[in-house]
């Protein structure tokens, strides 16, 4: 347990009025259109909508590699839109993991070299980065694996490194944005159960964006985006492995 960030009920992520535009005049496009809603530690959501309904645009001002254009978002009580690009970018190290569809490793490089890097921008010594990474990879179930490359691997294997890479700096939110998308089905819910357990045995809270429906139910909360508006905001019994 991360006890660092463990204050279930806290609010992590929380929008007020968040609108985002892109381009002036008639050619402004309302991305987000007025969005509220907040996401207590411990939660797992899962960000849903069709193409085009701002759940990208959500994901880059949670995951602060962008700014509302007006509204405010908190990141543990900390306006995000008011810290400058240098800010944002040390809160991003220290506070955030991110896991992407197309898992995004370096390719001529080992598993474990793979998730030492976030350590490396830390500036963690080379031992302790080591350990932290070992640990990491078995917390993924990929122990025995840490000298293969990504191409040594299958998909499943190459996103549990990328997720192991993602917790390896003890981050108090993981955003994943279709973490699924490039996985067949099996592969897609032992993904899936991966992350549940991250949820519940390390407590981290999770904002994950997806469209397929089986993999929305592992969480215990669905948002639901639809021009720039959310929706609806649902909570459910979530699927168990
Ligand atoms: P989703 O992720 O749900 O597909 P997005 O957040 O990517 O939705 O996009 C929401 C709306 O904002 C769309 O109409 C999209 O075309 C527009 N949009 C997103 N990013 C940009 C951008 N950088 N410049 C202009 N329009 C954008």
């Amino acid at each position: 347990m991360n006890t660092e960030h463990a204050n279930p009920g806290e609010a992590v992520m929380e929008f007020r009025g968040v609108t985002k535009v892109y381009g002036e005049a008639e050619s402004a496009v309302a991305a987000l259109a007025g969005v509220d809603f907040r996401v207590d530690q411990g939660e797992f959501v899962a960000i849903m909508g069709p193409s085009g309904s701002g759940k990208s645009t959500c994901m880059n001002i949670l995951g602060c590699l962008d700014t509302p254009t007006g509204g405010t978002y908190l990141f543990k009580g900390v306006d995000a839109g008011r810290l400058s690009r240098k800010q944002r970018a040390r809160l991003r190290r220290y506070y955030l993991g991110f896991v992407f569809q197309g898992f995004n490793l370096l390719a001529r490089t080992s598993a474990i070299e793979n998730v030492e890097l976030p350590l490396i921008y830390r500036g963690t010594k080379a031992r302790e980065r080591r350990e932290r990474a070992q640990r990491a990879l078995e917390l993924v179930g990929l122990k025995g694996r840490e000298d293969h490359t990504p191409a040594e691997l299958s998909g499943g294997q190459q996103q549990r490194v990328a997720i192991a890479r993602a917790m390896v700096t003890d981050p108090a939110v993981l955003l994943a944005d279709e973490p699924t998308g490039n996985l067949d089905s099996a592969r897609s819910e032992e993904i899936m159960e991966l992350l549940t357990k991250l949820n519940r045995e390390q407590g981290i809270t999770i904002a994950m964006v997806t469209h397929e429906p089986d993999m929305a139910e592992y969480a215990g909360r669905r948002i639901l985006f639809h021009d720039g508006l959310v929706a609806s905001d649902t909570r459910t019994t979530p699927k168990r492995g």
